[in-house]
C-alpha cells in the first residue's frame, strides 16, 4: 500500500482538526496538530508549553524555531514507531515552516502527497469559532480581539503557504454537512 503525507490547510476554524481525524481513520494515517500538542503541553505546565501560551493567547504564531523544533522530535519518534504516513494539521503555517518541512522529509525520503485546502468566508469562521468556544475550553476561542487577530495573523503569514504549495493544493469548499466536506477530501485524497 501507497503510504500517504498530507497537509490540511485553511484558516481558523475551517474544520482541519474535525477532518483530520476522519482522515487518519480513512487512509491509516497519523495526525499531527501542532495545536494540540502545544494545548497538551500547556496543561502540562512543560517548557514548551509555557513558552507556546504567551503566543497562543494573543492569536500569534508561535516561533517557527520552536515550532519546527517540536515537530522534528514529533516525526522521528513516529517514525521510529512504524508511522508511515502523516497528515499534518496547522503546520506549516508560514513560508519558514513549509521549506523546514520539505527538508525533514526529504532527509526521511518521504513526499508530500497533497495539500488540502479547506475554504471558508471569514463570517462562517468567526461565527464557528464562537461555537466552538462555548464547549472547547480555549481561551482563544472566546475572546473578540484575540479571534480577529488569528484570522489577520492567517491572512498575512499563512495564506502565502498556499502559493508556495502551487502544484499540490487542492482547494476544496469547507461549508456544507461535516459528512460532504469528508467526501470531497476523500476523493481528492484519492486522485492526489
Ligand atoms: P490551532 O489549534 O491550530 O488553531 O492552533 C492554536 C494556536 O497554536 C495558534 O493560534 C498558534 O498560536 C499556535 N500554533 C499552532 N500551530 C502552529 C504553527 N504551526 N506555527 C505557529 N504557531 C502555531
Amino acid at each position: 500500500m501507497v503510504m500517504l503525507n498530507i497537509v490540511i490547510f485553511g484558516p481558523p476554524g475551517s474544520g482541519k482538526g474535525t477532518q483530520s481525524v476522519r482522515l487518519a481513520e480513512r487512509f491509516n494515517l497519523k495526525h499531527i496538530s501542532t495545536g494540540d500538542i502545544f494545548r497538551e503541553e500547556l496543561a502540562n505546565e512543560t517548557p514548551l508549553g509555557m513558552e507556546a501560551k504567551k503566543f497562543m493567547n494573543q492569536g500569534l504564531l508561535v516561533p517557527d524555531e520552536v515550532v519546527v523544533g517540536m515537530l522534528g522530535g514529533k516525526l522521528d519518534k513516529c517514525i521510529s514507531e512504524g508511522v508511515q504516513g502523516f497528515i499534518f494539521d496547522g503546520f506549516p503555517r508560514t513560508i519558514a515552516q513549509a521549506k523546514a518541512l520539505d527538508k525533514l522529509l526529504e532527509l526521511k525520503k518521504m513526499e508530500l502527497s497533497c495539500v488540502l485546502f479547506l475554504v471558508v468566508g471569514k463570517e462562517e469562521l468567526v461565527k464557528r469559532i464562537h461555537l466552538r468556544g462555548k464547549t472547547s475550553g480555549r481561551a482563544d476561542d472566546t475572546d473578540d480581539a484575540t479571534i480577529k487577530k488569528r484570522i489577520e495573523v492567517y491572512e498575512a503569514e499563512t495564506s502565502p503557504v498556499a502559493d508556495y504549495y502551487e502544484h499540490k493544493v487542492k482547494k476544496i469548499k469547507g461549508e456544507g454537512s461535516i459528512d460532504e466536506i469528508f467526501e470531497k477530501l476523500t476523493s481528492a485524497v484519492e486522485n492526489s
